[in-house]
């Protein structure tokens, strides 16, 4: 059977949203993010990371630190015997400083070039597929994309959620208080 999918962002989804990551020890796991990622192994779900990594066209950071950060990021979650199956990433801004990623990619969230990239890569149901992310700019891509979408509120979406979703171009069509919440409302959905 074509297993379903989980699109996550990374940054105030599955980590502390601390700005830029300059170093991997920066890198920190939100609480019950391993045991969110462990229930969708489980349950036979494909998990995908899709990132906005701009920092790296901005000169932030290197390609050295962001693959490094990548490693601690993958070693704490087969710490807690949890995976991801990929992770797709931008690099690009298109006033970036680094020229090789200075571009008007199609790459960035909203726009859909990693969820196709995964498309490429893999078979799966999108229909009965999610995003999972804190801003509205994720939201638009799961929307854009097909997919289901879920609003968190750590990172970002607290904010967004109180003070700002009187704004918002695109609605989600769920929201749950973190991601382990996210996995269990995808899991009652889908049952
Ligand atoms: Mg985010």
């Amino acid at each position: 059977m074509i297993k379903k999918a989980v699109f996550i962002d990374r940054d105030g989804t599955i980590n502390v949203d601390k700005g830029y990551i300059n170093h991997e020890d920066l890198f920190e796991l939100i609480p019950s993010v391993a045991q969110a990622i462990r229930q969708l192994n489980k349950n036979n779900f494909l998990v995908f990371i899709v990132s906005n990594q701009s920092g790296l066209a901005r000169g932030f950071f290197s390609q050295e630190v962001l693959d490094k950060v990548h490693q601690r990021m993958n070693r704490l979650l087969s710490q807690k015997n949890a995976h991801y199956d990929a992770l797709y990433y931008c690099p690009h801004h298109p006033d970036g400083m680094i020229e090789e990623f200075r571009k008007d990619c199609d790459c960035r969230k909203p726009k859909t070039g990693l969820f196709k990239k995964a498309l490429k890569d893999f078979d799966f149901d999108i229909k009965n597929s999610f995003m999972v992310g804190d801003k509205p700019s994720d939201i638009e891509f799961g929307k854009r994309c097909g997919l289901k979408t879920i609003m968190v509120l750590t990172g970002y979406g607290k904010g967004e959620f109180i003070y700002r979703r009187h704004n918002w171009k695109v609605k989600p069509d769920y929201i749950a208080d973190d991601l382990l919440s996210a996995v269990e409302l995808i899991l009652f959905l889908t049952k």
